[in-house]
């Protein structure tokens, strides 16, 4: 019996499902008490003389992580290895776009690749709708318009998520349940329950389970990933807005914030229209929000 480098696939607190390279799935427990393991990990694993489980040895390092201050202040990490966030909006609830340029802002920081999804195309939009989507079309974000509920583009999301690990985040109440289980079609997996090891008792709470797509790729899900609000520092504002941080190149400073100081590349893109006004607003608000500036210095 070897050691192998596994995938956690679904984590109930301490308990974990791997995935095998020969495709088997095993439940594990986790080796000490320094290492969490997270979904998306890549785990060294070994089998246990004489019992089912499997042992998580160590993680291995990861390319990325998404992480939130929990209630303690302390830093809790909820996925690992992400490929892709895909970020969703809809009519209903109105959209906050400023949410959204957050999420796009968190993606360019974990280098993940994003997308945004607009759903409930049954229902009636805003016209600004196109110009916002445009907009993040000439910055280089794939968009793609659906609805959950009627199954109508839904192929072309599912297209979008077929490689690799992605999460898909947004407001509540914009769709994100229903289109995991609209891209699940009616093969939703169950998690099954892990058994404890003396079999007292069932791990029957799911902390995170990655779900795999009939089309190919992996979503990650959980109510944490669902509720996830990135928190984000001045500096990672300023990185994070893609158009504004490649014009911010040809600033006169290297650490030009762009709003008021002299020979700022960004504002003179805005004034000539090549970078969108709303997203340079946005990209202030939130600089302002993260660096709780003075109204003089904003
Ligand atoms: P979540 O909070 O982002 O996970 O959103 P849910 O998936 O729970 O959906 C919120 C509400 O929007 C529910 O009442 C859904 O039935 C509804 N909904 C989701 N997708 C669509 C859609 O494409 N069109 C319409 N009209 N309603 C939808
Ligand atoms: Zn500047």
């Amino acid at each position: 019996m070897t050691a192998e480098t596994a995938l956690v696939v679904a984590t109930y607190s301490r308990r974990m499902r791997l995935l095998l390279p020969d495709g088997r799935r095993v439940d594990a427990r986790i080796k000490g008490k320094r290492i969490q393991p997270v979904c998306g990990d890549r785990v060294e694993a070994e089998p246990i003389a004489d019992e089912p489980d499997w042992l998580i040895t160590s993680v291995r390092e990861r390319r990325n992580q998404l992480t939130r201050p929990n209630l303690r202040g302390k830093v809790e990490v909820l996925a690992a290895n992400i490929d892709r966030l895909l970020v969703m909006a809809a009519p209903a609830p109105a959209p906050d776009w400023s949410i959204v340029d957050r999420y796009l802002c968190a993606a360019e920081l974990i280098d993940a690749s994003a997308a945004i999804v607009f759903n409930k195309i049954d229902l009636p939009a805003n016209e600004c709708v196109d110009d916002v989507l445009e907009d993040y079309t000439r910055i280089g974000y794939l968009t793609v318009r659906c609805s959950a509920k009627t199954g109508r583009n839904i192929d072309a999301v599912a297209e979008l998520l077929r490689d690799g690990i992605s999460i898909i985040v947004g407001q509540s109440g914009v769709g994100k349940s229903s289109l995991i289980n609209g891209l699940l079609q009616d093969d939703r997996q169950r998690v099954a329950a892990i058994s404890d090891k003396r079999g007292e008792g069932r791990h029957t709470t799911v902390n995170s389970a990655m779900l795999e797509l009939p089309d190919g790729g992996a979503v990650i899900d959980s109510p944490g990933v669902r509720d996830y609000a990135p928190a984000l520092q001045p500096r990672e504002v300023v990185v994070g807005y893609r158009e504004i941080a490649t014009a911010g190149l040809d600033c006169r400073f290297a650490n030009c914030r762009h709003l008021r100081e002299p020979g700022c590349a960004v504002k003179g893109a805005v004034e000539k229209g090549a970078i969108s006004t709303r997203r340079y607003d946005s990209y202030r608000h939130l600089l302002a929000l993260t660096s709780k500036l003075t109204d003089a210095q904003y």
